[in-house]
């Protein structure tokens, strides 16, 4: 039933669709309405939750849709005893970036940036922006020893990747901290653990990924 041009998770799919069964259950449609009414209630539910759960800039899925996908995804691992790996990217020294060439650069560079996730990661990994200049990956199915390999390969495509605003070429790089759930008791520690890792590539130089533990 659910047809709609918005790009949505599965689980939120079925969400809006049992949200929309319980709302024309309780009210009294006449029949010949009732297709019209569906298609206009989904559109407009799509919509709105479309909204809730992605960034407008990016249009990467937001921190709050963060927090309730790293339970899902936390809890699912942990029943399956399946590996769940994240990494903490941080843009370096944007605040540079911003001063220098003004905001519409920075934003440009977070568009970019965006960009060079979704094309870099696997379908099933997923990719949230986190705060201002902040993105969280959860890998799934994927090993602590194993999540080095993409992070790392992404930490280079950017270094590597041509970043031009109005004639300047700009130098980007990020540092990332990775995580994972066999050495992190909980939800909040598996997080902790990332941002740690991420201090860590802070403090030794930036450009670099670096692993809790
Ligand atoms: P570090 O290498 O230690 O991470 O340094 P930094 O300059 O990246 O870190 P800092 O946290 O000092 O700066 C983050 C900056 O991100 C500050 C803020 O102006 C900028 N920022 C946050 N959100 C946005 C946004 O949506 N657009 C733009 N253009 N800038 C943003
Ligand atoms: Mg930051
Ligand atoms: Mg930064």
């Amino acid at each position: 039933m659910i047809n709609t041009n918005f790009d949505l998770p599965s689980d939120v799919l079925d969400e809006i669709q049992r949200n929309i069964q319980d709302i024309i259950e309780s009210f009294d449609i006449p029949d010949d309405n009732k297709f019209d009414v569906i298609r206009k209630i989904n559109f407009m539910y799509t919509q709105t939750k479309q909204m809730s759960i992605t960034d407008a800039l990016t249009n990467l899925y937001n921190r709050r849709y963060f927090e309730t996908s790293f339970e899902r995804e936390f809890a699912r691992a942990k029943r399956y005893n399946t590996d769940l790996s994240m990494v903490i990217f941080d843009i370096d020294f944007f605040k540079r970036i911003n001063d220098t060439y003004g905001h519409l650069c920075g934003d440009y560079v977070l568009k970019e940036i965006s960009w060079l996730m979704v094309e870099n990661f696997r379908q099933t990994d997923i990719i949230f922006r986190y705060g201002g200049e902040e993105f969280v990956v959860l890998l799934t199915e994927t090993p602590f020893d194993v999540a080095n390999i993409p992070v790392e390969r992404f930490r280079k495509v950017v270094e590597e990747h041509r970043f031009k605003f109005k004639g300047n070429d700009l130098d980007v790089t990020v540092s990332c901290g990775i995580s994972s759930n066999s050495d992190s008791p909980d939800l909040k520690g598996m997080f902790d653990n990332a941002d740690k890792a991420l201090y860590r590539a802070k403090q030794e130089g930036r450009n670099c990924v670096r692993s809790f533990g």
